[in-house]
């Protein structure tokens, strides 16, 4: 069973060759094919293994000062310093390698969440499965949009047309049909084949697969094995960029520092050395960008949970400052579910009951719907499948409310397929030829407007009208004409004005519970919503208006647009919620007229077309379930339901993630600027260190591990969905963190300088005066983390004291640790500590609730002040 030149051989003899038939293999021989062959699946790239990974976190500046430290200190052999420094930077890069491992494995979860899918033939019936379990001999089925699963022999082709840029690096797109090519051919030159990764731009296609995985042509040029994601957005970008910079200049401080406190201060050399390097390891934020990512990674692990699926990091900062939505309507806003609850045909008018895909359900009144259901039946790609009581569709559920609606009428006219014209967003009709009972004939079934100008000997206006009506009710419309046909082939001329129309079809789509709720949340976040379907105007303001948007009314068409020109369009995009009756070119220069307005713009989509419209888009959002591979691909974001909701989900959580790598910037800058300036102000004005050198080390440790990551964990703060979005570009590191950062490290200072020299003045030995200043540190970045938590609001409600658990469980640890080192003998010596007396620690405690009030008075004035 092998085939070699496909492309040269005729379809028939490679079906013979891969002992395939059209109608496809059984599950079981598939199953076996599958165990010879293996998934269809490419080699994985070989991620970094632990080993380099592990090693990989000893580069970076930190730990390079921090070895060089042990260096020094060792050579002065002060062995305890040399110690700590050493476990130091084991600590730190066990950290990073264990922050970095989960980072990558939940982007790795998520990259396995979009695996692609397939229609193939399997036992004679069309079923969906996951790209792998392709197997040479397969027949694929294949429509615009969707992305190639593995090499395919092209059996039969509909206008059917390419991209293969990725192989061949031609980009514009390929015709492709059956017909066999010369055996020499170059691979772009194989019409007859379609290579695996290649996008369908146009048509449908049916092939056979002949390999898979690895045996594919880009399996073997190794081809998207580079697509590696890296963990970074902007903001993450931007802020290892400032720490490292950050770093330079604190190495360049500490030196300047030495020098002085050598040359004019005259200080002991090793003591000196020790301080400085405590400074630099204070003040150097190198865990920043760590912790940032750990956080990116939460805030994609929550995305998915609430069905968004993250393809894009930097996504996930633009998701939180959309201020404009633009979605779909069917299926996204609505449920897709439908049923056809009205016909209207030059016989009258009809009402359909009946709930689901089931086809029962009574018309009324009775009439002779047969040549109406007949088209619906016909004109048809989809299929209903009964378990039990139960009946579901597979393909479009338009298609599928179509069938049962067939079914109610009692139309069961199986017929031979010889040709068709796909649906296309863009012609907005589909057409098929059958021969059955009643000969040869074409159907076409589309919007009324377009099928009605197909149609001869009508009153134009009145159906018109009554297409008005129907969609009036929200109700989507579907024209159905006919015509005989003696050929075997659809002259789409033939098509224009000599058809016989047959009815029209109103089918209920009802709008999503959640969608509803979802829109009001949205408004209330300051975000607008925008509607954009191709679906006709009344039918698009209906339902609108159920969804609670604003102005439903106002509607503009495809046609309407076409007449505006880019300036006009910038002017009347605002005002306007209902686009309807647009095609995917439309979206493209609605996005451009949004943006030109200063908004920042999530767009859905799904078709191939919509793809330069999601590239666009500020946030692009692909659908999962109805969307094409090519839609997915544009996409920064894919919704693994369809549904409006989880935009809005991604929208907080976007929120969420951006508020909370601010936290964590807010939080670790002015404890990294405290923590270094009392050894640097001890150092400039000559006094004994508050805190040890050995200390600030310590300090620097375990909260690292506690505190600095809490913030990570963050929950959304109440009132993230009552903002409105934060200005596209507004800078991180603004004025008023920089402020943060100033009071906070005073705070520090003065309360640090004020316990030890408190200490000092009544006598206490300076070992327990250093003990209580190093306590007190820690206690203040305690509280500072409770008052970085609600940065937003006010902290002193019941839900920020009770905190969550991550908190809990941190204050927890470094309560024990600070206990240990200050109580523990061992850990005494190491540290130089002593234990603090009952009453000078509730002294501590009271200093760190000072301090919290402080700042968080001075939090509700600048609130205050700026509403
Ligand atoms: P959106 O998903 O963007 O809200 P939509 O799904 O309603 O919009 P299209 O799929 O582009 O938009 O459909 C536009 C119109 O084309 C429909 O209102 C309907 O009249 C017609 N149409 C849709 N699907 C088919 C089909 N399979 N066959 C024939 N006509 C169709």
């Amino acid at each position: 069973m092998t085939l070699t030149n496909a492309h040269a051989t005729p379809a028939s003899a490679c079906l013979a060759a891969l002992e395939a038939s059209p109608e496809g293999l059984t599950a079981n021989e598939a199953a076996r094919r599958l165990a010879q062959h293996g998934p269809n699946r490419l080699p994985e790239v070989r991620a970094r293994g632990p080993v380099l990974r592990f090693l990989m976190q000893f580069h970076n500046v930190l730990i390079y000062v921090l070895l060089g430290a042990a260096a020094v200190t060792g050579t002065l052999q002060h062995w305890v310093d040399t110690g700590v420094i050493l476990a130091v930077v084991l600590a730190n890069a066990v950290i990073g390698f264990v922050q970095e491992g989960k980072a990558e494995a939940a982007m790795a979860a998520i990259r396995n969440m979009l695996a692609p899918r397939a229609a193939v033939l399997r036992d004679g019936h069309r079923t969906t499965l996951d790209g792998v379990d392709l197997v040479p001999g397969d027949i694929v089925l294949l429509e615009a949009g969707d992305k190639v699963p593995a090499d395919l022999r092209v059996l039969e082709a509909r206008g059917l047309a390419v991209q293969e840029a990725l192989l061949t690096g031609e980009s514009l797109p390929v015709e492709k049909g059956p017909e066999p090519v010369a055996a020499d051919a170059a691979l772009g030159d194989r019409r007859s084949m379609l290579w695996s990764g290649t996008l369908v731009t146009q048509g449908t296609a049916r092939g056979l697969v002949v390999a898979t995985g690895a045996g594919t042509e880009i399996g073997r040029i190794g081809g998207l094995l580079a697509g590696v994601e890296q963990l970074t957005t902007p903001l993450v970008a931007q802020m290892d960029h400032f720490a490292r910079w950050l770093s330079f200049l604190i190495l360049l401080f500490a030196a300047l520092l030495l020098a002085y406190g050598y040359f004019v201060g005259h200080m002991p050399f090793a003591d000196l050395f020790m301080a400085v390097v405590g400074v630099a390891v204070a003040a150097i934020p190198e865990g920043l960008p760590a912790v940032m990512t750990v956080t990116l990674a939460i805030g994609v692990q929550a995305m998915a949970r609430r069905h968004a699926i993250v393809r894009r990091l930097p996504a996930i900062e633009a998701i939180g400052s959309v201020s404009v939505i633009c979605t779909d309507k069917t299926g996204t806003l609505t449920r897709n579910e439908m049923v056809v609850a009205a016909a209207d045909t030059p016989e009258g008018t009809f009402s359909i009951a009946g709930e689901g895909y089931a086809p029962q359900g009574t018309i009324t009144p009775s009439g002779d719907l047969g040549r109406l259901a007949l088209a619906a039946a016909l004109c048809n790609d989809a299929r209903l499948h009964r378990k039990d009581a139960t009946w579901t569709v597979e393909g479009d559920p338009m298609e599928g409310a179509l069938l049962a609606f067939a079914g109610k009428v009692g139309s069961d006219h199986p017929g031979r397929r010889w040709d068709a014209i796909p649906f296309d967003s863009r012609h907005r009709f589909m057409a098929v030829l059958t021969e059955g009972a009643f000969g040869r004939l074409v159907h076409v079934k589309g919007a009324p407007e377009r099928v009605l100008r197909m149609c001869a000997g009508l009153d134009q206006a009145q159906w018109h009208d009554r297409a008005e009506a129907l969609a009036k009710r929200g109700l989507r419309v579907l024209a159905f004409a006919e015509r005989t046909e003696p050929g075997n082939k659809i002259d789409p001329k033939v098509l224009e004005g000599g058809l016989t129309f047959l009815g029209l079809v109103g089918l209920i789509d009802p709008p999503r519970p959640e969608a509803i709720a979802a829109v009001a949340e949205c408004r209330t976040a300051g975000i607008r919503i925008k509607m954009i379907t191709g679906d006709h105007a009344g039918t698009a303001a209906a339902i609108a208006g159920q969804i609670g948007l604003e102005n439903p009314d106002r509607v503009l068409t495809g046609h309407d647009l076409d007449k505006l020109d880019d300036p006009q369009l910038a002017l009347e995009v605002v005002g306007t919620n209902v686009f309807a009756r647009t095609s995917p070119e439309h979206k493209l220069r609605l996005v451009t007229a949004l943006q030109a307005n200063g908004l920042s713009v999530a767009m859905t989509g799904d078709g191939v077309n919509d793809a330069p419209a999601l590239k666009r888009a500020d946030a692009g959002i692909a659908m999962g379930l109805k969307g094409s591979e090519a839609a997915k691909e544009a996409a920064d974001l894919v919704l693994a339901d369809d549904n409006f909701a989880s935009i809005a989900a991604a929208v907080r959580e976007g929120r969420t993630v951006y508020s909370n790598l601010k936290k964590v910037i807010s939080w670790t800058l002015p404890t990294s600027a405290g923590e270094s300036m009392v050894i640097v102000l001890a150092l400039l004005l000559g006094l004994a260190l508050p805190i040890t050198a050995v200390q600030i080390l310590w300090i620097n440790l375990i909260t690292g591990i506690t505190l600095g990551l809490a913030l990570a964990f963050e929950p959304t703060e109440s009132g993230t969905m009552s903002r409105p979005p934060r200005a596209r570009h507004a800078p991180i590191l603004s004025g008023e963190l920089v402020w943060h950062v100033v009071l906070v490290a005073a705070l520090f200072l003065a309360a640090v300088f004020g316990v030890f020299t408190y200490a000092i003045e009544k006598g206490y030995p300076l070992a327990l005066a250093q003990t209580m200043a190093m306590n007190t540190l820690v206690v203040l970045e305690i509280f500072h983390l409770f008052f970085i938590r609600n940065i937003h609001g006010t902290s002193l409600t019941w839900a920020a004291a009770k905190g969550t658990r991550v908190v809990w469980t941190v204050v927890l640890v470094i309560t024990a640790a600070q206990f240990a080192v200050t109580y523990l003998s061992p850990l005494r010596v190491v540290l130089g500590t002593a234990p603090v007396p009952l009453f000078e620690g509730l002294l501590i405690v009271c200093i760190g609730a000072v301090f919290f009030a402080l700042i968080e008075i001075e939090k509700q004035i600048r609130l205050g002040l700026r509403s």
